[in-house]
């Protein structure tokens, strides 16, 4: 079916699932992409603005009181520091340059929470590129402050009115968008999707691990790490993070998803929890699905993991043993942000704060160990969320 270059699936994960129409930007996409890589203006202007504009290198700091606290040395890769709040931008500012060399005047994206639909309309204001955001009706009402700063930055908000309202619904409309735009660029904000997307988007994260396997290595002055964990919602910052690990074997992966408040279907994100394997927007992966193929509802704390599906390169990955996926509930991901807070001056985003959550509930099984942990955004666009359920707390 495919002229593709590279390859297309991740073990039995992945492929192309697109409309035929699709295929002759799928195609382009990916052929940009290859010679792209293979050219050092793009290479270098993509670390230009990476320094410059976003702050790359961003910090690894190890947590030395929360690290007394658990008896488990912890060091954050700090993409929270990261120009937007978080490591969105990593993969946004890769896309752009590729839509901007592919002579595209007009971006097209999704937003769940807000965040990649903010990144998305930075780097388009800064590039002089027309963007334009699809947004569930739900989500623009629980994510006001978001549509607001798309807004200032010159990006147009299309409200989705279909389906549950929310990113699911706003990614099926910006892939339909794209089938009838030729001269728009699908900015695509996870390691999902049809072939090229997942491949793509996960070498503009790899900086994320290639610079903490460096870092750790330069400020802890001992071998790797034992663990190396992240966050799960498509699987865009956990694989940035694995990638450089994943040919030392002695390096554990662990991603953490969404558990939500509870196991039943509808509660909760977690794939890997009564997941199976099917098709959702363009790849074969793990989806939250009943025995007929509907997707379930979902729900987490954390817009940015509330999704039905998963990256294939993780399912593929869970598939050969050499990472795991675990549970963090909304309850864990709450106490390992208020943990964050009071032993690092640092307040996490919900979605980060459910691998801290995770780490703080197992903390005896990693007694000593060695633990880099993507702290993939800063806390502040959830105090929203997180300041009436803490209550007297807070
Ligand atoms: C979007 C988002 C996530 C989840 O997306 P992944 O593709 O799984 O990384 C995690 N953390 C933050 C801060 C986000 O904005």
């Amino acid at each position: 079916m495919s002229s593709f270059q590279l390859p297309t699936h991740f073990g039995r994960f992945g492929g192309c699932y697109a409309p035929e129409t699709l295929m002759p930007a799928l195609l382009e996409l990916e052929a940009a992409f290859i010679e792209a890589q293979a050219d050092p203006g793009f290479t270098s202007e993509l670390a230009r603005l990476a320094r410059d504009f976003g702050g790359r290198p961003t910090p690894l700091f190890q947590a030395q009181r929360l690290s007394n606290e658990w008896g488990v040395d912890l060091w954050l890769k700090r993409e929270d520091l990261l120009h937007t709040g978080a490591h969105k931008l990593n993969n946004a500012m890769g896309q752009a340059l590729l839509a901007q060399r592919m002579g595209k005047k007009r971006i097209l994206a999704e937003t769940g929470a807000g965040q990649h639909g903010v990144a998305s309309a930075t780097v388009c204001a800064l590039l002089g590129l027309e963007c334009v955001v699809y947004m569930g009706e739900v989500d623009i009402e629980r994510q006001r402050p978001n549509v607001e700063r798309m807004r200032l930055l010159g990006a147009r908000v299309e409200s989705v009115a279909s389906g549950q309202r929310t990113l699911k619904d706003a990614v099926n409309e910006a892939l339909r968008a794209w089938v009838s735009d030729p001269d728009a660029h699908y900015l695509l904000g996870s390691a999902l999707g049809p072939h090229p997307f997942p491949t793509i988007v996960a070498a503009f994260h790899s900086v994320i691990g290639e610079e903490a396997k460096r870092q750790f290595l330069e400020q802890s002055g001992m071998e790797l790490p034992d663990l190396a964990l992240a966050c799960v919602g498509g699987g865009s910052n956990a694989i940035g993070l694995f990638r450089a690990f994943l040919p030392h074997q002695q390096v554990a992966l662990i991603g953490v998803e969404a558990g939500g408040r509870g196991s039943q279907p509808g509660e909760h994100a977690a794939r890997w929890l009564g997941g199976r394997e099917g098709v959702l927007h363009g790849c074969r992966t793990l989806v939250l699905s009943d025995e007929h193929g509907q997707i379930q509802g979902t729900h987490s704390i954390s817009a940015g993991l509330d999704y039905p599906a998963v990256g294939p390169e993780h399912a593929d990955l869970s598939d050969q043993g050499r990472a795991r996926y675990e549970v963090a509930g909304d309850a864990e991901a709450l106490a390992g942000f208020q943990a964050l807070g009071r032993f690092e001056g640092i307040l996490p985003a919900l979605e980060s704060s459910h691998a801290l959550g995770w780490l703080m509930t197992h903390q005896g099984d990693w007694q000593g160990k060695r633990v880099v942990l993507g702290l993939s955004g800063r806390g502040d666009k959830d105090l929203v969320t997180v300041l009436p359920l803490l209550g007297d707390e807070a």
